[in-house]
Parts: C-alpha cells; sequence; structure tokens
C-alpha cells in the first residue's frame, strides 16, 4: 500500500519536546481560536443554528456541554477544549461536505445514521452543509448529477469530500459506473478530488481497497490514497478504516477539521493516531482474561462465554488490529463486537481479508515475541497462564515498535503539496 497523503501543517494532540504538554496545549487552543474566527468571518451555509437545533431536539445547553465533553475525549484533547469543540460544531454550518458512494455496501452511512438520539454525532450531521449524498438525498439521476456539479463549482477548493467504498481500475473503470452518463468511479473521484480542501476516505474499502480488494481482486479495488497516487492528485487524504467506521470516528474529524482547518496528525497508514493509536486489545474487557490464560476454547464452550473469556482461541484478531472500538463502540455506544461475544476480525487494517483470515481461529504461523529472545505461536499462547502474560506484554511492546517505527520512517518523508 502507498502511503497517503498527509496534511502539512504540525500535528494536533501530540505535545512535542520542545514544550510542555501546558504549553502545547495552550498554543493549540490559539490555532484552534485563531481558525474559527476565520470560519465564523463566513457566512453560513444553511439557516439552521445549533441553538435552533438543541431546541428542535429537546436537549439543554448543559446537556450538550455533557455531550462534547466526552468528543473532547474522544479526540485525546484536554478539557480546555470543551468548548472550542462546541464551538467547532456551531461553526459546522460553514463546512461543505460532498458524500460520494463507490464500491460499497453504504454501512458507513448507516453507521452514521444509526445515531437516532441526540449526541454530537448526530447533531453534527443536522448541522454539516451536506451538499450531496446518494444515500440522503431525493434527486435521482440527472437532477442529482446536477446538484454534485453545482456542489463542485460553488465550493471549489473548499469542500470536504467523504468517498465510501473503493475504486475499481479493471477494465477501464467499467466496474462502477454512476449516473445517466455512465461516468466511471474513475472519471468521478478524480473530478471530485482535484476541487476538494481535504479528503475522508470512510471505511476499510475506501482506506484499503476492503473487501472488494481481497484475492484475487476481480476488479483491481485500490482504495482512495493509493488511487490518487496513480494520479499524481495530492490532496489531502485521512483515511477511517473500520466496516463499518464508527460514527465517531467520521463526526470526530469533520469536528478537528472545523477546528484547526487541517486534517489530524495520522500513523503509518494514514489514520487519526486519536483513534487509532491503541490496538483493540488493549482496550478490552476481556483483557484480564487473556492475561490470566482463561480463554473461550471453542464455539462449543458454553461456559467460557458465559464467563466472558478471552477470544483468541476463537480467532480474535484484537492483538493485530489498530482502532478505538472498545472505547466508543458502536449504535449509540451500545455494544462492540467482543462485548456481543465475537472476536476482533480486524477490518481496520491494510488488507484484512487476506491477512486475518480464518476469522475463526488464530492465525497459523504468527509468531509472538516474548521477552529474553524466546518466541511463541498461537498455540503457545494460554498453555500457561503467567506465560500468556508475558505474551500479551511482549506482544504489545512488539506492535508498538514496530508501528512506531513505520510512523517515523513516514515522518521523515516529505509531505506532498497539495495541486492548485
Ligand atoms: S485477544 Fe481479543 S478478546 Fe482477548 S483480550 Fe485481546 S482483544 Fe480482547
Ligand atoms: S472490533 Fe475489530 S473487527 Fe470489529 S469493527 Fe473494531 S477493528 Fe473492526
Amino acid at each position: 500500500m502507498n502511503r497517503p497523503h498527509t496534511q502539512t501543517e504540525p500535528p494536533a494532540q501530540a505535545p512535542t519536546q520542545e514544550h510542555s504538554p501546558r504549553e502545547y496545549y495552550e498554543r493549540l487552543a490559539a490555532e484552534a481560536d485563531a481558525h474559527m474566527d476565520r470560519l465564523e468571518a463566513k457566512e453560513p451555509l444553511k439557516e439552521l443554528t445549533l441553538g435552533t437545533l438543541l431546541k428542535r431536539r429537546g436537549v439543554t445547553r448543559r446537556e450538550f456541554l455533557k455531550m462534547v465533553a466526552v468528543t473532547t475525549a474522544a479526540l485525546s484533547l484536554p478539557s480546555i477544549f470543551d468548548l472550542r469543540v462546541a464551538r467547532a460544531a456551531e461553526l459546522a454550518t460553514r463546512l461543505p461536505v460532498i458524500w460520494q458512494e463507490l464500491q460499497s455496501c453504504t454501512g458507513n452511512s448507516i453507521a452514521l445514521l444509526r445515531n437516532a438520539n441526540p449526541g454530537v454525532d448526530a447533531l453534527l450531521l443536522d448541522l454539516i452543509s451536506l451538499e450531496y449524498s446518494e444515500v440522503l438525498m431525493a434527486p435521482s439521476g440527472q437532477a442529482a448529477e446536477d446538484v454534485l456539479e453545482a456542489a463542485i463549482e460553488r465550493y471549489d477548493g473548499q469542500y470536504i469530500a467523504v468517498f465510501e467504498g473503493s475504486v475499481p481500475v479493471a477494465d477501464g473503470g467499467n466496474y462502477l459506473t454512476i449516473g445517466p452518463a455512465g461516468h466511471t468511479g474513475i472519471e468521478i473521484v478524480e473530478h471530485i478530488s482535484r476541487h476538494a480542501a481535504a479528503i475522508v476516505a470512510a471505511g476499510t474499502c475506501a482506506a484499503y481497497g476492503g473487501i472488494p480488494a481481497a484475492r484475487p481482486n476481480p476488479t483491481a479495488a485500490l482504495g482512495i490514497a493509493d488511487f490518487l497516487n496513480t494520479r499524481r492528485i495530492n490532496t489531502p487524504v485521512v483515511n477511517l478504516p473500520a466496516c463499518p467506521v464508527s460514527s465517531t470516528n467520521i463526526v470526530g474529524t469533520i469536528l478537528e477539521y472545523a477546528m484547526f482547518g487541517r486534517l489530524p496528525q495520522l500513523d503509518a497508514f494514514g489514520r487519526p493516531l486519536w483513534a487509532y493509536r491503541d490496538r483493540i486489545h488493549d482496550k478490552c474487557e476481556r483483557r484480564s482474561h487473556f492475561d490470566a490464560g482463561q480463554f473461550v476454547e471453542g464455539w462449543n464452550d458454553q461456559e467460557g462465554l458465559k464467563r466472558g473469556l478471552c477470544l483468541f482461541k476463537v480467532g480474535c484478531k484484537g492483538p493485530m488490529a489498530y482502532n478505538n472500538c472498545g472505547v466508543v463502540r458502536y449504535n449509540e455506544g451500545t455494544s462492540w463486537p467482543i462485548m456481543a461475544g465475537h472476536g476482533c476480525i480486524g477490518c481496520s487494517e491494510p488488507g484484512f481479508w487476506d491477512t486475518m483470515t480464518p476469522f475463526e481461529e488464530p492465525l497459523p504461523g504468527r509468531v509472538y515475541p516474548l521477552p529474553f529472545g524466546l518466541d511463541a505461536d498461537a498455540d503457545t499462547i494460554g498453555a500457561v497462564a503467567l506465560g500468556a502474560a508475558a505474551v500479551g506484554i511482549a506482544a504489545h511492546a512488539g506492535a508498538t515498535v514496530v508501528k512506531s517505527a513505520l510512523e517515523q520512517r513516514q515522518a521523515k518523508q516529505e509531505p506532498p503539496k497539495k495541486e492548485q
């Protein structure tokens, strides 16, 4: 996978060694204030205000600020940002967004729409100026294409493009044609991307090709960043992989853009660090069972399943997958796969369908580093409780070292400039 484009500004949410954390966050807050002052000077793109929306949804200002505090924490920002996140939500009416479906199942749109109750995620969906979305808009056919063209022209260089799904490039792109003129996905992504200020690749298919790109990848499906690299289009891209991506990660990314005018700091695979810094395994409620060597031994192990033991032996890929699912959860924070009783399938990792299968078994041949130069494969884990604990700690260290090495390598690369 090619490295995705990153923003050219200094990163958010990571105090540097040059400044104390306090100085760092004060500078970051000043940066946010300056950007939001500029954004506020622009005309809102819709009449709806946050105050009207809260009233309509029956949410008091105090309740709203409580919700905002949760979002601020999810963004890895300290509480001095609470009011700034609230202001960013208010200013989202000045943010044009174009949401384009590609080779996808629309699952990411559905996950976002699942937020029926008022939370910051649901409120922001009402506040942003969603100029085009085939899933949500009433017009279709030529009328829909006209809406898209008008939005691209009107907000040239200012809008956020959200792509959902991969781009099939085999056979001249004919595996995906959209609209009465039969434009290919290739043409559509090129056109929208060249005029966008920033791009969000929502879900694993848009980020890395996802299931359509699984071997033998008959349509030659690509993720957005890889596709744009082939066309030398340098619009910055943020990858939000998962199947589907959680609404918190989409909304947090858009809020952060409203607050700073740039994309967040990214990891080696183009994912925001605030959401994808930790492994699933590190924030898992079953982790104490892993460390104690207590596992569900198979899908007939009723007792182990009832006790909520670790799902590693029935294939959980949490030790290899980076995402915040266990913290933010799905469907308004109701649950997530491991809480529901199935292991993580590693869906937020590049090439997950080929590299993380079989889903119901530990990966054969995958070696976990143990301290003192020893190694253990999946069969060894859990054989001895103390051994398992050592594997857990060492695997964490090993995975983190690999990831941070990749990030350092990426940081050394000159970030590409956006095309004019
Ligand atoms: S292996 Fe899976 S279920 Fe077990 S602690 Fe790790 S993430 Fe949780
Ligand atoms: S728990 Fe794992 S498989 Fe499930 S959504 Fe999160 S990263 Fe994907």
